[in-house]
């Protein structure tokens, strides 16, 4: 069954799953499948193992990579390496799973029934989400690594930080496609969370840029495919949130005023970590001495 699968290029496809509008993408090479995410839960992503079989029947499933270390994209890991899948992901990404990942479930325990952070995800999820093993890739790397698909190559690239301190790009080069991770977004806006790095990000979305062609198909994290065109107009938002931050950081705005009385290109109840994260980065805000 291919029919839920889009074929990008030869042989690279995207599934867009219905949780979180999730896309899972698929390299075949003659050596082998590459799949670029795990899914949230055991449960989907023994779906996903099942899906990605049914693609391509007769070949064997050898590599699943990790774009970044959040629970939607990891957390169906154990399914792949139980199944004698390599797992890969950019060193920091693993750290940050092992590290953040039961703190995560932790909460899920405590708190059963649905996250008020995120509505969306039913209670029966969240109750496989506390539960799913959390396993790291069992191979890592700092900045960039090529696989061996056999008649291809996909290069695994850590361009970065951004979205987190371990995203990884993986580019089909002679398909020209490349899946960001959540380094892009199209299903909303870019999601800032409590270990994202606004200043670094649009560099790191720069040197995608760099990678591209005005015939690149890009793969994000969640939402529709899209072109060099739209990471390039998401780069200018997300420079200006950086540019927003430092200035603000500049004048000594305080972190409720930058938030109130600044133009964001986002609402402002998505930018309270990126807005908390870059004054962190930045320092402490410079006291001015009241006018006597
Ligand atoms: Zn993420």
């Amino acid at each position: 069954m291919t029919a839920n699968w889009t074929e990008l290029g030869d042989r690279c496809w995207v599934r867009r799953y219905p949780e979180w509008d999730l896309n899972i993408g698929v390299v075949a090479g003659s050596a082998g499948v590459l799949v670029i995410d795990t899914h949230a839960t055991v449960s989907y992503a023994t779906s996903l193992l099942d899906d990605v079989r049914q693609l391509v029947p007769g070949s064997e499933v050898r590599w699943a990579v990790n774009t970044h270390a959040h629970f939607d994209h990891t957390f169906g890991n154990s399914v792949f390496a139980d199944a004698g899948v390599t797992v890969i992901s950019q060193e920091n990404a693993a750290a940050q799973l092992l590290e953040r990942g039961p703190l995560l479930q932790q909460r899920y325990v405590e708190n059963p029934g649905v996250d008020p952070d995120f509505p969306t995800i039913p209670a029966d999820v969240i109750a496989e989400i506390a539960v799913a093993p959390v396993v790291a890739a069992s191979e890592t790397f700092a900045v960039a690594k090529v696989i061996d698909l056999g008649d291809r190559r996909v290069e695994l690239l850590h361009l970065g930080n951004g979205h987190t301190d371990g995203d990884i790009v993986v580019l089909v080069p002679d398909a020209d496609v490349i899946f960001t991770g959540d380094l892009v977004e199209s299903s909303g806006p870019p999601s800032y969370g409590d270990d994202c790095y606004p200043l670094d990000w649009p560099d790191t979305l720069d040197r995608i840029v760099g990678l591209l062609t005005a015939t690149t198909r890009v793969v994000p994290g969640h939402g529709p495919v899209v072109d060099a065109e739209f990471v390039r107009d998401q780069g200018g938002e997300i420079g200006s949130v950086a540019n927003n931050i430092s200035g603000l950081h500049h004048n000594g705005a305080t972190l409720d005023y930058a938030l109130r009385h600044d133009e964001w290109p986002y609402p402002t109840a998505q930018l309270a970590d990126a807005v908390r994260r870059g004054y962190e980065q930045l320092g402490g805000v410079r006291r001015t001495l009241p006018m006597a």
